[in-house]
């Protein structure tokens, strides 16, 4: 099932995505945050098949989910050819070896944008405009110290994310990645959740186009840390909550590791697609910080 968060006549709204129509749901069973926290998926299910299909092109898709828990959770060097072609491009800030751990670090919610909006582009802020095409998990049940083998017991769904960064704010306040990662209205995510039972995770292909030059193309099955590995080691001791984004980590090809380099501008428009979960399409407009 297809769950998307959509504008129609001016008012945010939920539903289920069947080919190009919306089954709009009515109010009264809440917001698609709700339904993960609460747990109702089968109530939508039976609403959305006596529900009228409306086409997709008559709603504004939004951002799936809006009110977050905390930050987004994000994982960084899941793909180790996307670790190796920044080796010496960390301006010092290099690893020297292949970390036995998940790296993990968060970015603040302000940053979320829906499917097709324009991303906050301010040059004055940072000149290393950044892309990160990945497959954002949401967890879809409490768990703390989640064992690998019943992870996937706490997976809602999937969809698309582009973690989009700045490299110089990253390196420039003591090497975090946070700063560099929290600009309000930079995340674009959608287009929907896709649930866990109608997802090949093995199988997904993440690729991201900037100005229709594929930069970057991979296969979810060669992410480093697999989604269990993931789960379990970040819910370690940290209990995980339905609602809580996880990002998980974006392939090689990105500006930063190019050679020359190249980085994002104002007008470029950036394609962020994982083949069954959708497409995002974003364009860089000035907004002043
Ligand atoms: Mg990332």
């Amino acid at each position: 099932m297809k769950l998307a968060s959509a504008y129609y006549e001016g008012v945010r709204r939920f539903g289920v995505v069947v080919e190009d129509e919306i089954a709009l749901l009515p109010p009264a069973l809440g917001t698609l945050d709700d339904v993960i926290r609460d747990g109702t998926l089968d109530e939508v299910r039976a609403a959305s098949e006596r529900t009228p299909h409306v086409p997709l092109n008559e709603v504004r898709l939004a951002a799936p989910l809006q009110r977050f828990n905390r930050d987004v959770l994000c994982t960084g060097w899941n793909y180790w050819d996307h670790f190796e072609e920044s080796r010496g491009k960390r301006e010092g800030q290099d690893p020297v070896e292949r970390p036995r751990h998940p790296t993990f670090f968060t970015k603040g919610p302000d940053t979320v944008i829906g499917p097709y909006d324009d991303i906050a582009y301010d040059g004055s802020l940072s000149s290393k405009w950044d892309y990160e095409a990945e497959v954002a998990l949401v967890i879809g049940r409490d768990g703390r110290s989640i064992p690998e083998s019943s992870a996937w017991q706490h997976v809602f769904g999937f969809c698309v994310a582009n973690d989009v960064s700045q490299r110089d704010l990253q390196r420039a306040h003591g090497g975090q990645w946070l700063k560099g990662k929290s600009i309000d209205a930079t995340m674009p995510l959608g287009p929907w959740i896709t649930t866990s039972d109608a997802v090949d995770f093995a199988g997904l292909r993440i690729q991201c186009e900037v100005n229709g030059e594929l930069r970057q193309d991979a296969l979810a099955k060669q992410m480093a840390f697999p989604v269990e590995r993931l789960i379990a080691e970040l819910s370690s001791g940290m209990t995980l909550r339905a609602g809580d984004v996880l990002l998980t980590g974006t392939p090689s090809g990105i500006g930063n590791a190019r050679d020359p380099q190249v980085f994002l501008a104002e007008g470029d428009v950036v394609v962020t697609r994982v083949s069954g979960l959708g497409e995002l399409t974003n364009r860089l407009v000035s907004r002043a910080a």
